[in-house]
């Protein structure tokens, strides 16, 4: 653990997990030690959050053995405890029809909607702990996060979706670092700049739902 807190800089007290310990599931917990030092402040207690999000991507792309798994043993003990929970996670469900490639029928699926604040929250603090374990340095950025899997009201990608999607054609993408692979694995796109700070940090979970942070120029952080 570092002797000061990732996002303030301030003496650290306690140590954080990155992702936190919920996303991994219990038969399968390697890796799980990668911390950051973190002051009072910016420990508090965010499992809710973390749980909120986990379920999120567990829900999206339950169809990876790893992410099934977690759906099952986890989501479904988390929405047991906490029928709240269940019910802000999948609020305001709707019915809506996809078309898979190459097959002509529509299949019906629920869509239900998602608090992105909460989402990029607890994304912003992951992608600062994964930066100040890489480099042993606060990010000096204020960050934006973008998904291709969390649609908007219309079933699209958002603005930065599709800004994923173009740059995924034409990136090469380096190799995946990461303590388990399985779980969390973790790339940064250097840009133009020779400054560390300016870079792209692509994480996927559960080796499918992938999560960009994009460094905003001229900002300051590190800014939950
Ligand atoms: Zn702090």
């Amino acid at each position: 653990m570092s002797l000061y807190c990732y996002i303030c800089g301030q003496p650290a007290s306690s140590a954080e997990h990155a992702p936190a310990k919920c996303f991994f599931p219990k038969d399968n917990r390697s890796g799980i030690l990668t911390t950051v030092g973190s002051c009072s402040t910016h420990n508090e207690e965010t499992s809710k959050d973390d749980e909120y999000v986990r379920n999120i991507i567990a829900m999206t792309i339950g169809n990876n053995p790893v992410a099934h798994s977690v759906f099952l043993n986890n989501c479904i003990k988390s929405f047991n405890r906490s029928p709240k929970l269940l019910s802000a996670t999948t609020k305001i469900r709707k019915r809506v029809f996809t078309q898979e490639k190459g097959k002509d029928e529509l299949s019906s699926t629920y869509a239900f909607q998602i608090d992105r604040e909460r989402v990029d929250l607890v994304m912003r603090k992951i992608a600062y702990a994964t930066f100040f374990k890489k480099y042993n340095a606060r990010w000096n950025r204020e960050l934006a996060i973008g998904t291709e899997f969390l649609r908007n009201g219309t079933m699209e990608a958002d603005e930065y979706g599709m800004l994923i999607q173009s740059a995924k054609k034409q990136l090469y993408i380096p190799s995946y670092e990461g303590t388990n692979h399985e779980i969390f694995k973790f790339a940064f796109l250097e840009t133009e700049s020779r400054d560390i700070n300016e870079q792209i940090l692509i994480m996927i979970f559960y080796e499918g739902f992938e999560v960009w942070a994009f460094a905003q120029p001229n900002t300051i952080g590190p800014k939950l």
